[in-house]
């Protein structure tokens, strides 16, 4: 994986509000919220630029991206009201950062999802 935003996030080179650490993942609120709770979840050292790219073997990682998000929303009292996760994959999804990453929305009721 080429040197990502999200690597200098992890190294701490560029600023970010992180909000959830553990061994492998790490949280940080998103530059451009588009909920009033958006938070990025991204694995620290694995190298998976999409989710097109992830192999079976990092499926256990993939699920810990899940978990996170999950334990952070409980541990923020958003689960009760419930939230979103996505991740985007390349081009139609429109992802701009080839760094794998989730992410948590919560805040407000957030519409229908899927309409282009
Ligand atoms: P995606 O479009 O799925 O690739 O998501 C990339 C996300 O990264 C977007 O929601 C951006 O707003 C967010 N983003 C870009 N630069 C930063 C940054 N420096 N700190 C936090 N989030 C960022």
């Amino acid at each position: 994986m080429t040197d990502t935003l999200f690597s200098k996030i992890i190294r701490r080179e560029i600023p970010a509000t992180i909000v959830y650490e553990d061994e492998d993942i790490l949280g940080f609120k998103d530059i451009a919220p588009q909920a009033p709770v958006h938070v990025l979840f991204i694995p620290k050292h694995a190298p998976i630029p999409t989710l097109d790219d992830a192999t079976a073997e990092q499926a256990p990682l993939l699920g810990r991206l899940l978990l996170a998000a999950a334990e952070y929303a409980r541990r923020e009292g958003l689960a009760q009201d419930g939230y979103r996760v996505v991740m985007n994959c390349r081009e139609h999804a429109g992802q701009t950062v080839f760094h794998i990453h989730l992410h948590l929305l919560a805040g407000a009721p957030l519409g229908h999802f899927g309409t282009p």
